[in-house]
């Protein structure tokens, strides 16, 4: 095992508790989403286990539910409201530099400068990875979705027991159109065939024109009057409405991005994706490479050159030395491997962190400046500025360094 496998596989035995908490919170959901908001707030299971950050809060069947995720596995859950405890506090989620969620430095990271104009985001990851991360995008079509995609993954891995994880961007659009496309992912799903990784790929994916290299910039999301926030959380509520769990990882179309719709993003917890292999540019993938390719039928030669590239593969594959890698893991492998050093109470004024039950808990919000990564509660009583690298925590009333 080299390292990037040892991380690996300690995250899957980390995980383990989130999982069996996820599992047990997820339902096959129906019916109308309604109140949709983003909420950052800590929080766990009631049985205990995984220290978790709700999201999004919601109704949906006239109940009162979250979208939350575990900041060290990244996967996430709809729960009720009944199976979470808001007694968690910011300084128990992120003050420990050893419980530091990689989600966060992940979320920093990956909103980040310099804010290219394409390509915004987790590229890649670490090259020494013997594999890498395939992503599917599901822009809207009128084709049906390019099943050959996930047979031939299906097929060329058929002698591993765990199943083929692909990340799908997917469209609310592509949604609303492809149900039966959709009801076929699931049954491959549920056989044990695939683990699904669902990325917001917008609602519409505005393409108001097809932008040439140099007007990008108004291009996509950048287009006028895109309405950011309907292409975005609207997007999530139409994949629960269908009985998808949003991931913690958007996808822009066409990778098109600015500064202001990536803080945005930031705030509302979402972690830019984008690729390093679109394999209908011939872009090629190395080790821990994000490949992308087009399931919707517009671009059947990155599809052609992802069959060219698996059997390629086909002996190191049989060998067990080249994978399809699940992006959740990847995240949390580089993210929780970037050493932060001890944190240490320096100073303590104000007593003890004020008991802060779900009712006190103020909405947070999240910014950040050159240096550093904020998470600042709007009642300021609690401030976490973390720089991504080296890690300090500093707070009006509670100052924190690195030991
Ligand atoms: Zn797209």
């Amino acid at each position: 095992m080299n390292d990037g496998q040892r991380s690996l596989f300690r995250l899957f035995l980390g995980s383990a508790i989130a999982v069996a908490f996820l599992s047990s919170a997820t339902h096959l959901l129906a019916g109308k989403v309604t109140g949709y908001k983003p909420v950052i707030i800590p929080c766990s299971p009631v049985r205990g286990g995984a220290k978790l950050i709700a999201l999004r809060r919601f109704y949906m069947d006239g109940g009162e539910k979250y979208v939350v995720v575990d900041g060290r596995s990244f996967r996430t859950a709809i729960a009720k409201a009944d199976d979470l405890l808001f007694s968690a506090s910011w300084p128990e989620v992120a003050v420990s530099a050893h419980d530091f969620p990689p989600y966060l430095a992940a979320l920093g990271d990956a909103t980040g400068r310099p804010y290219p104009v394409q390509n915004q985001g987790i590229r890649h990851f670490e090259r020494n990875l013997d594999g890498a991360v395939v992503s599917v995008d599901l822009c809207p079509s009128k084709h049906p979705l390019v099943r050959s995609i996930f047979t031939d993954l299906i097929g060329s891995f058929q002698g591993r027991r765990r199943p083929v994880p692909v990340a799908i961007a997917v469209s609310a659009f592509w949604l609303k159109n492809h149900g039966r496309d959709l009801e076929w992912l699931r049954s491959l799903e549920t056989a044990g065939k695939i683990d699904i990784t669902w990325v917001n790929h917008s609602y519409s994916h505005p393409q108001v024109f097809r932008p040439r290299p140099w007007e990008l910039s108004k291009g996509f999301l950048l287009g006028t009057n895109v309405d950011i926030e309907k292409e975005i959380l609207k997007a999530e509520e139409i994949m629960i409405e269908e009985g998808l769990t949003p991931s913690v990882f958007v996808r822009f179309p066409g990778l098109v991005s600015n500064r202001k719709i990536v803080e945005k993003m930031r705030s509302w917890g979402l972690i830019p994706l984008g690729a390093d292999a679109w394999l209908a540019k011939r872009e090629v993938p190395r080790g821990g490479s994000i490949i992308l390719v087009h399931g919707n039928g517009n671009e059947p030669a990155g599809v052609s050159r992802l069959r060219n590239l698996l059997s390629a593969r086909r002996s190191r594959i049989e060998r067990g030395t080249w994978k399809i890698l699940d992006l959740r893991d990847c995240a949390a492998a580089m993210y929780g491997k970037r050493a932060f050093p001890a944190i240490k109470k320096q100073k303590f004024a104000g007593g003890s962190f004020p008991a802060m039950g779900y009712d006190k808990l103020p909405r947070i919000r999240i910014s950040q400046s050159r240096r550093f990564f904020h998470i600042v509660a709007s009642w300021n009583l609690l401030s976490h500025v973390v720089p991504r690298k080296p890690p300090v925590v500093v707070g009006p009333g509670v100052v924190f360094a690195v030991s």
